[in-house]
């Protein structure tokens, strides 16, 4: 509160406020006390008016009584003199001072009176006079007989003091002077608002100025020189700001490239390494060196040399997602407002320059260490073309080396260095390639890389790849309605190869878009298949994300079903939670245009995905597909835990009128409690495992022919297999 009052009266708008009080006070009180004195003057002249002519009337009265010598009747006129208003003292003597008289007929009569040079100098001058102190006014006339002076008389009247005079002058003026002060008071209130209210605001917005925000734009408002103010401030924060950025650029850009610096690649590596240490997520750092860079500068020249590194760096920012990059023109923001930046550079990736040849990517934020490598070899493809020096072709290459971190170290020396033994790596070992810093990422990626290799091969072979079916078994009737498609790969040399050691590889590489359009052909060819021999089984196929990414996964489904004449209704797509929560805009584009087809929708691994239940009704799917981990729980009549979260996703799917499939049934006890609470479908290796199309038409024939008892019987077969 204290602190309050001190803030506003040290104010400019309380300063000049008091300021105007005080000169309207000043002069009101200048005024009065003017008023005052020239009416104290006015009163006393007429008192004295007053004096003269009331002593010149008692004279002329007891001029008459002198005749007489009558004392007593002297004493009287003299008494009702003294009880007059405003009389002080009042008394008479005759010329020669026998008597003296002053209205009170108690005191004696021959008193020698101290006022007798007055009355005397009248006496003998027979002239009246009078005489003005401070507190009185005395007027002495002299008694008169043939224009000789007989005696004299003298009144002593009060003089008005200025205090007396002053009260009647204050208490008229209260009454207007008030209304008038407190008009004028107010009046300076709105004009002193004026002009410190544009003053304030210019004042806050400096205020933020000074705190780091330049692009707060300054109110220019209020009177003229404010105004001019306002203005001169704008300016200087422009220039300002243009200032700032030459320095940043000086301090932070190379020149060369225009790629971030050393300088800021440190801040940002550090930044990203605690942020991920706090944040519990993988980040990479790529250490970039070109092959046979010296060579280039030794043959053609250092202006060959710079427009290599220019190029190249073209080169990585295409390489890496444009809109992931961190813009040079972001770091202000990131300077000021680290809180915001963590949200912003979330799965960033950041290029730079940090001298010579040496280039480096930070990816802020990376699924799994494997996803450095894919970038490391699209950086080595993009350096695979030659470069143009001048119209001559010049060919060099990178050895990329890559360091994860936290794992390879958790601070900027550590993973540097980590980084740059791993290049050095990646050069010992023929250049060209990648490396990571730690030995088992490194049999990882071979493995990847080989994965990819001999996928591509299986995918033109065209007899590696094969569709397994499963079916889903309706928990009411026992009858199959569905079969799930699940790849397999029959790899010449390694056998069987399961799809989640290669679905990821083919995301990752990006050879799942041609294997996904080929599985969904795949699918509606046997659907169509399944429709002519009338076998009434709809097929659902799994869809990756980097599928379900396009725009024109709609588009590919449309044209699979009128290319193969397979019918809509019968296909099903599976999606996982997190793909369609990830962009559930283009989500529910595809939905919407292929439900208008028939296509139906299903949740694949619910319950594994964390996703936000009210989110993920909005999109309209048809089936949730309970994932395999819940049903397992159901094994051990123990868990009562796994037990109760089935139940729930089943009521809660109930409720919301899904259709319900559980994936991984094993036991009959575990189809009896899905079945007891309402689970629609079930799948798993307690009904059939999955199965290549034949073997699924004659399982399929079988199963449809045998009666209840002869299927459950199937069932517990089923389940022992
Ligand atoms: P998913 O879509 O959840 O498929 C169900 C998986 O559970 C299949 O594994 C299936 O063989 C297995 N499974 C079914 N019943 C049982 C059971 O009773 N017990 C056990 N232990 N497992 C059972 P699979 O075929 O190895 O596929 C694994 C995953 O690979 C699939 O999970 C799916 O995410 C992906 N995948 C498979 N085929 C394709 C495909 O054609 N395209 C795409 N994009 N992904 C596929
Ligand atoms: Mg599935
Ligand atoms: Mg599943």
């Amino acid at each position: 509160m204290l602190a309050k009052i001190k803030h506003v009266s040290n104010g400019i708008h309380f300063r000049v406020l008091m300021l105007v009080v005080g000169v309207a006070v000043t002069l009101v009180a200048a005024q009065f006390v003017t008023d005052t004195v020239v009416e104290t003057q006015k009163v006393q002249d007429q008192r004295l008016v007053e004096a003269r002519s009331m002593t010149n009337v008692v004279a002329r009265s007891l001029e008459k009584q002198f005749d007489f010598f009558e004392l007593s009747d002297i004493e009287e006129i003299l008494k009702s003199v003294r009880t007059s208003e405003h009389v002080k003292q009042v008394s008479a003597v005759d010329r020669e001072f026998t008597f003296f008289l002053d209205g009170d007929p108690v005191t004696p009569t021959l008193l020698p009176s101290g006022d007798s040079a007055q009355q005397t100098k009248a006496i003998e001058t027979s002239k009246p006079t009078f005489e003005i102190t401070e507190d009185a006014i005395t007027v002495v006339e002299p008694l008169l007989r043939g224009g000789q002076s007989i005696g004299a008389v003298m009144i002593r009247f009060e003089n008005p003091k200025f205090s007396e005079v002053m009260w009647p002058i204050l208490k008229t003026n209260f009454f207007s002077l008030i209304p008038i002060l407190t008009l004028g008071i107010m009046l300076a209130g709105v004009l002193v608002n004026q002009i410190t209210k544009p003053l304030l605001s210019l004042a806050n917005s400096a205020k933020l100025v000074a705190q780091g925000d330049l692009d707060r734009s300054m109110p220019v408002e209020g009177p003229n020189e404010i105004r001019q103010l306002g203005h001169a401030f704008s300016g200087m924060i422009g220039k300002l700001k243009e200032n700032i950025e030459q320095i940043y650029e000086l301090a932070y850009v190379d020149r060369t490239t225009q790629l971030p610096n050393r300088e800021f690649f440190r801040k940002e590596l550090t930044r990203a390494i605690r942020r991920a240490v706090r944040q519990k997520v993988t980040g990479a750092l790529l250490f970039v060196d070109l092959d046979g860079f010296k060579r280039v500068n030794d043959t053609h020249g250092h202006d060959a040399g710079d427009m290599i590194l220019s190029q190249f760096s073209e080169r990585l920012a295409n390489v890496l997602r444009a809109e992931d990059l961190i813009a040079f023109k972001a770091m202000n923001a990131m300077e000021t407002e680290a809180g915001d930046s963590e949200k912003a550079n979330k799965n960033k990736q950041m290029l730079a320059r940090l001298g010579g040849d040496e280039f480096t990517v930070l990816l802020s934020e990376i699924r799994e260490a494997t996803d450095a490598a894919t970038v490391s070899q699209r950086i080595i493809d993009a350096v695979s073309l030659p470069f143009d020096v001048n119209g001559t072709k010049v060919n060099i290459g990178a050895s990329v080396g890559i360091a994860i971190f936290p794992k390879d170290g958790s601070d900027y020396q550590t993973i540097l260095k980590s980084a740059d033994m791993a290049m050095y790596q990646a050069k010992e070992e023929g250049k060209n390639t990648y490396r990571y810093f730690s030995e088992e990422l490194n049999q990882e990626a071979a493995r990847r890389m080989e994965i990819e290799q001999d996928l591509r091969v299986a995918l033109e072979n065209n007899n590696e790849l094969e569709l397994y079916y499963q079916p889903k078994i309706h928990c009411g009737t026992a009858l199959p309605k569905s079969a799930e498609a699940l790849i397999r790969w029959k790899h010449p040399e390694k056998g069987m190869i399961q799809p989640l050691d290669f679905i990821n590889v083919a995301e990752d590489c990006g050879l799942i878009l041609p294997l996904g359009r080929w599985i969904l052909l795949q699918a509606c060819q046997q659907l169509k298949k399944f429709e002519d021999a009338g076998i009434d089984i709809s097929i659902a196929v799994n869809i990756s994300t980097a599928q379900f990414e396009r725009p024109d996964l709609s588009n590919i489904v449309i044209e699979v079903l009128e290319e193969t004449g397979a019918n809509p209704a019968n296909l099903e797509l599976e999606l996982t939670e997190s793909m369609a929560m990830q962009n559930p805009d283009i989500a529910l584009n595809h939905i919407n245009i292929l439900k208008k087809l028939g296509v139906r929708f299903a949740i694949d691994d619910f319950g594994t995905g964390y996703s936000n239940l009210s989110q993920l009704s909005r999109l309209p799917f048809d089936v949730f597909k309970i994932d395999r981990s819940f049903v397992d729980k159901l094994t051990n009549r123990d868990d009562e835990h796994g037990r109760v979260i089935v139940k729930t996703i089943l009521g809660m799917a109930n409720s919301l009128n899904y259709e319900t499939v559980a994936e991984g049934v094993e036991t009959i006890s575990q189809l009896e409690f899905l079945t007891e609470y309402g689970c629609t479908y079930a799948q798993g290796y307690y009904f059939a495992r999955p199965m290549p199309s034949q073997e699924f038409t004659q399982w399929y024939t079988a199963w449809k022919k045998q009666d209840k008892s002869v299927m459950a019987a199937m069932m517990r077969q089923g389940a022992a297999a």
